[in-house]
């Protein structure tokens, strides 16, 4: 199957731009080999280059793309399938838009297709570099993102034990993980993540209850959970807790058994954030809708749970409003190198700024994928770059500093 791919990089100042033509003939006579062939623009700061070809050779080439250092920030923008080539076998045709015309070179694109198969101007490949042509430097939205060799970090112990003891026949336990405002310094919540009575996954713990006994226990682990955040000295902080929502919905007077065990471990409800995910939401909401109401009303914090996972996607926000939304891992994993996954978080950010919605990345182990999300807007952060889950306890925190040149 014919491959394409788009992607779009910035020159590393390590190249000179005069020596740009004798490389791209190198790399051109490499790909037709491969039988990759493309096009390749260039506006003297950043590339956009469209290479189709057989699926294994397209990715053998851009792999090696990503390993060259003198492409930067390379964000992948397309990967898709044709039934030809639009970029007719001429190998890879370099367009410097330092010394051609917009209308010129856009016409010469045109004018690669075959008489029979005539590239459009509403093709989606063609659309990519039309935008890349007339705003260059800001394709794609191109982030300008704070780059990671500007930080460092520093581990520092955190306010809460690291190791709390356990009460007498405590039949789960709980990890805890900060999510953190990194440059403000800030905690701005420990998550109650539930472990089996030997530290096993929450999955392992569910599998040994009864299945018609589930949202019981998930309930009833909340009052756990709470006692343990209190064993941590968890303050005026916050603390999150996951619930399957239908436990809110089954178990008779769910809010009000949540309620007793706030107060019961002196915390009050504007502590507590109850966090449900996306699909579970929405394959019940209209029964959750009156749990929800309840939440709202005794004054509890609902957030919404690995966002863009699920099926639901923006139309939940139509629905109901939660106070977070927590953007799931599966988007966040390598954002600064993918260009759709880009625009899918900065949709959620614009939505939710409009809406009040405060958004949380998780699952955030590199620094590269941070400092994109700092860049866009993301203020909170939840994962191992920070902090991992520590059983009955919070682990110390791992701080961005901002190194300072001495000018
Ligand atoms: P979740 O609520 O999305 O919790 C975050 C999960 O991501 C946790 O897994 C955490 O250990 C993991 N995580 C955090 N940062 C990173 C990171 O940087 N990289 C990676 N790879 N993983 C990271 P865990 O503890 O295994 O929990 C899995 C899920 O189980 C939770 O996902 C939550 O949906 C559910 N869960 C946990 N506790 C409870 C509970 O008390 N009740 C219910 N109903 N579900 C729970
Ligand atoms: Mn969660
Ligand atoms: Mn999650």
């Amino acid at each position: 199957m014919l491959a394409t791919l788009i992607y779009r990089s910035r020159l590393n100042r390590t190249l000179d731009p005069s020596q740009l033509a004798g490389l791209v003939e190198r790399a051109s006579l490499r790909n037709a080999q491969l039988h990759v062939t493309g096009i390749l623009l260039f506006d003297g700061d950043h590339f956009l280059q469209v290479l189709e070809g057989p699926q294994a050779s397209v990715n053998a080439v851009y792999e090696r793309i990503g390993k060259d250092p003198r492409h930067g920030n390379v964000v992948e923008l397309l990967r898709d399938f044709a039934p030809r080539r639009r970029f007719v076998d001429r190998g890879m045709v370099l367009f410097d838009l330092r010394v051609m015309k917009p209308h010129v070179v856009l016409r010469a694109i045109l004018r690669f297709g075959t008489l029979k198969y005539k590239l459009a101007s509403n093709d989606r490949v063609y659309k990519f570099i039309r935008t890349f042509i007339a705003s260059p430097s800001t394709n794609g939205g191109v982030v300008r993102n704070t780059s990671p060799e500007q930080w460092r970090f520093a581990i520092k112990t955190s306010p809460f034990a690291s190791d709390a003891p356990l009460f007498h026949e405590q039949p789960c336990q709980f990890a805890f993980q900060p999510i953190i405002e990194p440059l403000r310094g800030n905690i701005s919540s420990l998550e109650a993540l539930i472990r089996g009575p030997n530290g096993g996954s929450p999955q392992e713990y569910f599998s040994t209850i009864a299945p018609n006994k589930l949202h019981e226990a998930d309930l009833a682990s909340k009052g756990w959970a709470l006692a343990m955040a209190r064993r941590l000295g968890i303050g005026n902080h916050k603390v999150a807790i996951n619930l399957l929502p239908m436990s809110l919905v089954k178990i008779p007077g769910a809010v009000d058994i949540l309620l007793n065990h706030i107060t019961r471990n002196q915390l009050n409800p504007g502590q507590i954030i109850v966090e449900v995910t996306e699909d579970e939401v929405i394959s019940g909401y209209e029964e959750f809708t009156w749990a929800i109401r309840q939440l709202r009303a005794a004054g509890i914090g609902l957030a919404i749970d690995d966002f863009g996972s699920g099926f639901a996607g923006l139309s939940l926000l139509a629905k109901f409003q939660p106070d977070k939304l927590k953007i799931d891992r599966t988007i966040v994993t390598d954002i600064h190198l993918h260009g759709p996954k880009q625009a899918i978080v900065k949709a959620i950010i614009d939505c939710c700024a409009e809406l009040q919605i405060t958004v949380v990345a998780e699952g955030v182990e590199k620094v590269e994928e941070w400092c994109w999300l700092e860049a866009v807007g993301i203020q909170r952060f939840q994962g191992f770059l920070f902090a991992r889950p520590v059983l009955n306890g919070v682990s110390a925190i791992n701080w961005p500093q901002r190194i300072l040149h001495k000018i």
